[in-house]
């Protein structure tokens, strides 16, 4: 076994680092810091959190999406006597996951603007732990051959995805098959809307939407745990990363999430990952790999629990799921085209402009007006992101 104490502490990036999954991985981070240095954070345009952060962790760099925000926060840091170099804009995020000092990025961006830096990482051959699912489910034919090219190694952060990561062999073969594996099971919470009526979920307002029953997440995973769409995306995620057919990825939904996920075998034989559902755990995982890492995280307590129920996923009651079965059938720039509108119409959602059920007829009226192509190239996706967006915003204009 390695000992850490002996070898440099691995450098890691984390892009989105004020975000959910960023604090959290800072929280095991610094329950090892023999280990790791944070060498680099990114945010938004979260000044003040990204001010904290710099002052309690010392990264090397800072960037600030917002060239106006990374003024403010240079300001501030002098004021302090802190040294981090502040940067800012797209291409800096890129050039730090790809920064030839960073061993580890940890990809915790949300949404679309995730996918850049990510690439950049794979084909810098970094460690990635990859949170951001929009990445996969944006590119994952391109990402997965950066990954290739790079030698990149490629760690699931998704809860479900980690969770199949460690019950699946650790001889890995091209094909599900070929590793005796039937099926994917992916649980699912079935998020706070899980009993509601169609007519009832037509009325269910943000604060109800924004309140999940098992995690604590950032607001764009929030409303997709509630529409079901995170789980939509998480089979387009298993696809590309486990190279699964639509066929074999099968949903149940789980209410305790105390099961992350499983995987089934030709024996019969179903493997499943069991824990509190708390990110530390997967994060812990992905850093420490192959090694385990202590997370904070408790104890699971089986007998509190006392039971564990098992549904089907209702395709009628939360279209997105099925939008994002029908885009992975698809193909080519389905997906993307899929991701694209359901940003754009969470975000309205957010902004309390449409409905709770008109999510999912935005993303809808979208995909089937779209021509769906191959895919081709990153700068093709862009354009066909960006064209999604532009006729899922012109939904929104016709709607008020
Ligand atoms: P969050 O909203 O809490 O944090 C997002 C982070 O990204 C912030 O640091 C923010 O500053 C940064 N950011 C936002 N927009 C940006 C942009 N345009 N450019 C650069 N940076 C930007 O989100 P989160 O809950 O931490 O989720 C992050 C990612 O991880 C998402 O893709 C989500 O689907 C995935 N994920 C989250 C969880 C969870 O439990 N929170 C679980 C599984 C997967
Ligand atoms: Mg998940």
């Amino acid at each position: 076994m390695s000992n850490s104490l002996h070898s440099k502490p691995q450098n890691v990036a984390i892009l989105g680092a004020t975000g959910t999954i960023g604090l959290q991985t800072l929280d095991v981070m610094a329950q090892h810091p023999e280990r790791f240095k944070v060498f680099a954070l990114t945010a938004n345009n979260s000044v003040t959190g990204m001010l904290d952060l710099c002052l309690k962790f010392k990264p090397e760099y800072a960037v600030m999406l917002q060239a106006q925000a990374a003024n403010e926060l240079a300001v501030k840091l002098k004021q302090h006597a802190n040294n981090t170099i502040v940067l800012s804009g797209e291409e800096a995020l890129s050039e730090i996951a790809s920064h030839e000092q960073v061993d580890v990025v940890m990809a915790a961006i949300v949404g679309s603007a995730g996918l850049h830096p990510a690439i950049a990482a794979a084909k810098a051959g970094k460690r990635i732990l990859l949170a951001n699912k929009e990445t996969l489910v944006m590119a994952g034919s391109l990402f997965m051959k950066a990954v290739q090219d790079g030698a990149a190694t490629l760690l699931p952060i998704d809860s479900e995805h980690n969770a199949i990561f460690q019950v699946m062999p650790h001889q890995r073969a091209k094909y599900l098959a070929e590793m005796g594996i039937r099926r994917i099971l992916l649980t699912a919470s079935g998020g706070p809307f899980r009993e509601l009526s169609t007519a009832q979920m037509h009325a269910v307002t943000l604060a109800q939407a924004l309140n999940h029953p098992n995690w604590v997440m950032g607001p764009k995973i929030t409303i997709d745990s509630a529409t079901m769409m995170n789980k939509g995306l998480e089979v387009i995620e298993a696809h590309w990363l486990f190279n699964a057919t639509a066929e074999q990825i099968d949903v149940v939904v789980h209410p305790q999430s105390v099961i992350h996920s499983m995987v089934e075998y030709n024996d019969g034989s179903v493997l499943a990952q069991l824990g509190n559902p708390d990110m530390r755990t997967p994060i812990a995982y992905g850093l420490g790999y192959p090694e385990r890492l202590e997370s904070g995280v408790s104890s699971l307590d089986l007998l509190k629990i006392a039971r564990l129920d098992f549904v089907a996923p209702d395709m009628q009651r939360f279209p997105c799921l099925r939008l994002a079965y029908e885009a992975l059938k698809t193909g080519g720039t389905a997906p993307t085209i899929l991701n694209a509108a359901n940003e754009i119409a969470v975000e309205a959602f957010l902004a309390e402009r449409i409905g709770f059920m008109e999510i999912a007829q935005i993303i809808e009226t979208v995909l089937s007006a779209s021509e769906i192509v191959a895919v081709e190239s990153i700068a093709q996706l862009v354009d066909i992101d960006s064209a999604a967006r532009a006729h899922a915003r012109k939904c929104l204009l016709q709607h008020v």
